[in-house]
């Protein structure tokens, strides 16, 4: 399986509006297992398709912990195709949260500790479900991708740095 190249900060395409997707097409299928193995390929916990070039509303997101993590806090494959939040607790956590697209970037980031997610699957089917902790976490990380947002856009004060010291990076 063919990785992808992740799309890193600066790059418009990482704040463009996305589309809603309206049929899974077979070049839809192949786009998630690209995803898929891209996302496994660099250790990640999820990723949204802008930051692999497509503006549309799909992320993947997987968590396998390593011998001696915590098993408990596995998180099985999850393809969200139109992922809404359509509830959130007004209860916060902070964590520190990496992203792909800002290799070398940790930031502090407060989260609703609950959610009611609603999304479709790859058949076609409508879910709902309550997601918490780490997953609650990293499913905002994603929608927030959806939504041309990252996570140095909460943190005002220190993003103007981020930047500058994002800027002189040649690729
Ligand atoms: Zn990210």
């Amino acid at each position: 399986m063919t990785t992808l190249p992740i799309i890193e900060y600066p790059n418009d395409i990482l704040t463009s509006p996305t589309k809603k997707i309206r049929e899974v097409t077979t070049e839809l299928t192949g786009l998630i297992d690209q995803m898929v193995a891209t996302m496994r390929a660099v250790d990640g916990l999820g990723l949204a398709a802008p930051q692999v070039g497509h503006t549309i509303r799909l992320t993947v997101i997987e968590y396998r912990p390593d011998k001696g993590e915590n098993k408990r806090a596995a998180i099985p494959l999850l393809v969200l195709i139109n992922p809404k939040i359509i509830s959130r607790s007004s209860e916060e956590e902070i964590g520190e949260e990496g992203c792909l697209s800002l290799p070398g970037i940790e930031l502090d980031v407060a989260r609703s500790l609950r959610i009611k997610v609603r999304a479709e699957t790859t058949t076609g089917e409508q879910i709902q479900f309550r997601a918490t902790g780490l997953l609650a976490r990293i499913i905002q990380h994603e929608v927030d991708h959806l939504d041309g947002k990252l996570i140095i856009d909460y943190a005002p004060r220190r993003a103007a740095l981020i930047k500058q010291y994002l800027a002189p990076r040649d690729k």
